[in-house]
């Protein structure tokens, strides 16, 4: 078991009991309490957002010069790693998820601040085309204060996400967990604090305020030194956050739901098609964003793709995050758990199939766990509601596609646009296919893998903007231009 941290949350570079109401946090695994961490009040936010600013000035942090700053950023990936076990420990208690999972998180917010470092360190500001008897240059700044708002499915890879080119860009960061798993960005934070106070820094650079989106994520949102918003949650969460931050006309980045299709065409690879389609819905027990929730086969394949699929589901090792072989975790809360099991139910209501899972497994070791057994639903026609809707969970809904153009146009009936997979073996039907697709993300013949390197983001209602890749700290900075002027003589209107 992970240490626990004591009820305590970073407020202005200090360590202190929160302000807000308790939250409980539990184990999915077995439904036990694992600690009581009290959360941020507004007032809280408000005294973080001040010291925030006020370190986002200081002088120490403000003309740190690039390579020095990437060393921050360096070390903290460098102590994320040193601690990955205990990081991982802490968020398969507070989230479900295996420890493989969860290793693997904390590994990608280790490489995530070295690849910020390394950005960092090899920016360029640009000389432009001079149009006139002056020198024109364009430069980039720090914005200021920044909230960064995640939900609980990978804390600790998303709020690296956000944190990493927040400070990169020479910010101070207000980051705020989801309610239900403030324990790994707490214990981020913690990272994060000492590697600034053995640099010399001002602590209050990082503040991590968990608590309720409705109380703590408003107030950072609306709180007038916050002047850019880093959120990645729900699609109706979003368009709130954005509603809010047009009036102030604060920059938001929106990383967003999903119900991403993946298909199989008739020409794939029977093994590879099966083990990805597996591993794309029901690999973190379906909470992901870019879960490939809808499976569309050609008719052709259809029966005998969806019966080998089915059996293989069927074995599945649903288990404990602790447990070495476990596949399918349990979710992250029993009231999680409860409302997909609501929408299978309302998944046969509208008439499709259940072939397998659509219940909670039986048994002594799963008895007090939020657990689902993974699901496979057909029947249904793209319209209803559990094709249209993001369940968030392992259930997958099958389809039949006569063609292309009809593939296309289902697949596309959609109000998302996170991500595709494509398994074929065409070559051209794949570059076709991927690029008629609106998703921010396409997979050919694989699913699910990231890279920091890679650019990440949402078409449609599933975002706005984009993470990672060789340019992601400019979002979190401001550009400006220089006019330098190089004639010796007054400008001629005056004369
Ligand atoms: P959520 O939208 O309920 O909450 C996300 C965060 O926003 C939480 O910290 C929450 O407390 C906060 N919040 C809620 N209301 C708020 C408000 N009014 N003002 C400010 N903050 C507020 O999402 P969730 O249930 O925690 O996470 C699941 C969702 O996240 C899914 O829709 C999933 O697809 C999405 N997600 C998207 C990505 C991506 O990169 N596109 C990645 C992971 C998860």
């Amino acid at each position: 078991m992970a240490r626990v941290p004591v009820d305590e949350i970073l407020i202005a570079g200090r360590w202190r009991r929160g302000g807000g109401a308790p939250i409980e946090t539990v184990n999915p695994a077995d439904g036990t309490p694992i600690t009581t961490v009290h959360a941020a009040s507004p007032a809280d936010v408000d005294e973080a957002a001040r010291a925030a600013a006020e370190a986002a000035a200081a002088p120490a942090w403000r003309d740190l010069l690039p390579h020095r700053r990437a060393r921050v950023l360096y070390r903290i990936g460098d102590l994320i790693e040193e601690r990955a076990d205990e990081l991982a420990a802490l968020q398969t208690a507070d989230t479900g998820k295996t420890l493989t999972e969860t290793r693997a998180l904390a590994a990608s917010a280790a490489g995530t601040f070295r690849y910020t470092a390394a950005a960092l360190e090899t920016a360029e500001d640009s000389l432009t085309p001079a149009r006139g008897p002056y020198v024109t240059m364009s430069v980039y700044e720090p914005i200021g204060v920044v909230g960064a708002i995640n939900p609980w499915n990978s804390p600790i890879a998303s709020d690296a996400q956000k944190a990493a080119p927040a400070l990169a860009g020479g910010n101070a960061v207000l980051l705020k967990p989801a309610e239900w798993t403030p324990l790994v960005s707490l214990a981020f934070g913690r990272l994060v604090h000492r590697v600034l106070a053995e640099e010399g820094l001002p602590t209050a650079l990082l503040s991590v305020l968990p608590g309720r989106g409705g109380v703590v994520g408003d107030a950072i949102v609306t709180h007038p030194l916050v002047r850019r918003i880093g959120f990645t949650g729900g699609t109706a969460t979003g368009r709130a956050i954005a509603r809010a931050a047009a009036g102030r006309l604060v920059p938001v980045s929106l990383e967003l739901g999903g119900k991403s299709p993946t298909i199989v065409r008739e020409d794939a690879d029977l093994e590879q098609a099966l083990a990805g389609v597996m591993f794309g819905i029901f690999s973190s027990s379906g909470q992901s964003c870019v879960a490939g929730s809808r499976l569309f086969v050609h008719r052709s394949r259809y029966d005998s793709f969806l019966g080998e699929l089915v059996a293989r589901v069927r074995g599945l090792r649903v288990g404990s995050g602790t447990d070495p072989d476990t596949q399918v975790a349990p979710l992250v809360h029993h009231r999680h758990r409860d409302a997909v099991a609501g929408y299978v139910d309302l998944a046969r209501a509208e008439g499709g199939r259940v072939l397998c899972g659509g219940a909670a497994p039986h048994g002594e070791a799963y008895a007090a766990g939020a657990y689902y057994l993974p699901t496979v639903i057909d029947g249904l026609p793209n319209s209803a509601r559990a094709c249209q809707e993001e369940i968030f969970g392992p259930v997958l809904v099958a389809l039949p596609y006569d063609d292309e153009d009809d593939l296309v146009r289902q697949a596309e009936d959609s109000v998302y646009g996170l991500a595709c997979g494509i398994w074929t073996r065409d070559a051209r039907a794949a570059w076709r296919l991927a690029r008629r697709i609106d998703a921010g993300t396409v997979w050919i013949n694989t699913y699910k893998q990231f890279s920091i390197s890679t650019p990440f983001g949402g078409m449609k209602d599933s975002g706005l903007g984009t993470e990672k890749g060789r340019d992601l700290i400019r979002s979190y900075q401001r550009q400006k231009s220089l006019y330098w002027g190089t004639d010796t003589t007054p400008l001629p209107w005056a004369h």
